[in-house]
């Protein structure tokens, strides 16, 4: 008689440190937590405040409206806050929510607001700005329009670097999106420096603080696990990038998904260790969330693996300030 077993396959969970939520991402949920409290519901958000569905259905649950352009909010709604996301806005935006007479709050990244700041500079001393990033993304596109329309260039990749011809005589100045690859970026930023020797970078790296830390902690992971996780949404460039530099790091597989009924469970056969990590908008419950799934299949062991401290917390909107202070 053949008896059937229960025991489990063993695996183990390298849990990269650190992962998820950022000092950004935490800020901006806590706008507009802290607007719905202090102004009632419903307070709109343009865009998605962090590009993490759960995230924004959460909030949506609390009473915030979420929208793409502020012509979207109902005319008698035109007195209720409107918060802009994390990723930034163009100057167009709180412009045009002024002349609507709106009152909005910003919850711009202060690392993504330090980017167009740079692009203020450069652009008063009449330098030519490249900037390295990808097309479409919220937050170039909000970097760009931080200068009048056909000044600023976007620099996608190393060929891009290569052909790039600049329109002016000026001198020439970079910056980039804050969630880029390290590496990536690293190779773009060395073209342009063999073609331009004189190009002027930034003081202290754009690509932020989160970005680098949880890239560094893949690349620490990725190459002694069977399989990667990362979770997160696929519009958002840092969870995209970190699932790429698994695979670059030498993880045959490497999955972005958002949720455990996402999980290929197929792809995971076999395996006896698995990387987790999260990108910087995903809530720690859904890391929790992937792990209690494979808990259902494997003996499950986590071991934890720091690269790096994080310590480092954004102020609130000075309207917002008071009502955080009276909640702790
Ligand atoms: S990923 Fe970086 S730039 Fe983006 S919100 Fe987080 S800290 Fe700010």
């Amino acid at each position: 008689m053949i008896s059937a077993t229960t025991s489990k396959p063993p695996l183990t969970v390298h849990l990269c440190a650190p992962r998820g939520f950022c000092a950004g991402v935490d800020r901006a949920i806590q706008i507009v937590e802290l607007a719905l409290k202090k102004f009632g519901q419903p307070v709109y958000v343009r865009h998605e405040i962090v590009h993490n569905k759960y995230v924004v259905d959460g909030l949506k649950a609390k009473g915030a409206v979420f929208v793409e352009e502020l012509g979207e909010i109902p005319a008698d709604h035109a007195d209720r806050p409107v918060i802009f996301s994390a990723h930034g806005v163009p100057k167009s935006v709180p412009a045009d929510a002024q002349a609507r007479n709106m009152f909005f709050l910003d919850a711009t990244c202060p690392l993504v607001s330090k980017v167009h700041k740079e692009a203020e500079i450069h652009f008063r001393r009449e330098r030519e700005i490249v900037l390295i990033g990808h097309a479409g993304h919220p937050e170039v596109i909000g970097t760009m329009g931080q200068l009048p329309e056909g000044t600023v260039s976007l620099i996608e990749t190393e060929a891009d670097a290569r052909a790039f011809q600049p329109k002016t005589d000026q001198p020439l100045a970079f910056i980039t999106q804050t969630t880029l690859s390290v590496d990536d970026t690293a190779g773009i930023v060395a073209v342009l420096q063999e073609r331009f020797p004189q190009i002027v970078a930034p003081h202290k790296e754009d690509i932020c603080y989160a970005t680098t830390n949880r890239q560094e902690a893949v690349k620490e992971v990725a190459p002694r696990v069977d399989a990667m996780i990362v979770v997160g949404a696929p519009n958002s460039s840092n969870s995209q990038r970190l699932r790429e530099v698994g695979e670059r790091s030498g993880c045959r597989v490497s999955h972005l998904i958002q949720r455990a009924s996402e999980i290929d469970w197929a792809a995971f056969e076999g395996i006896s260790t698995l990387g987790l990590t999260a990108g910087a908008s995903a809530p720690e419950t859904l890391v929790e969330e992937i792990i209690a799934a494979f808990g259902e299949r494997y003996d499950v062991t986590v071991e934890i693996v720091r690269t790096a401290e994080e310590t480092i917390a954004f102020n609130l909107p000075r309207e917002l300030r008071e009502l955080r202070d009276a909640a702790e």
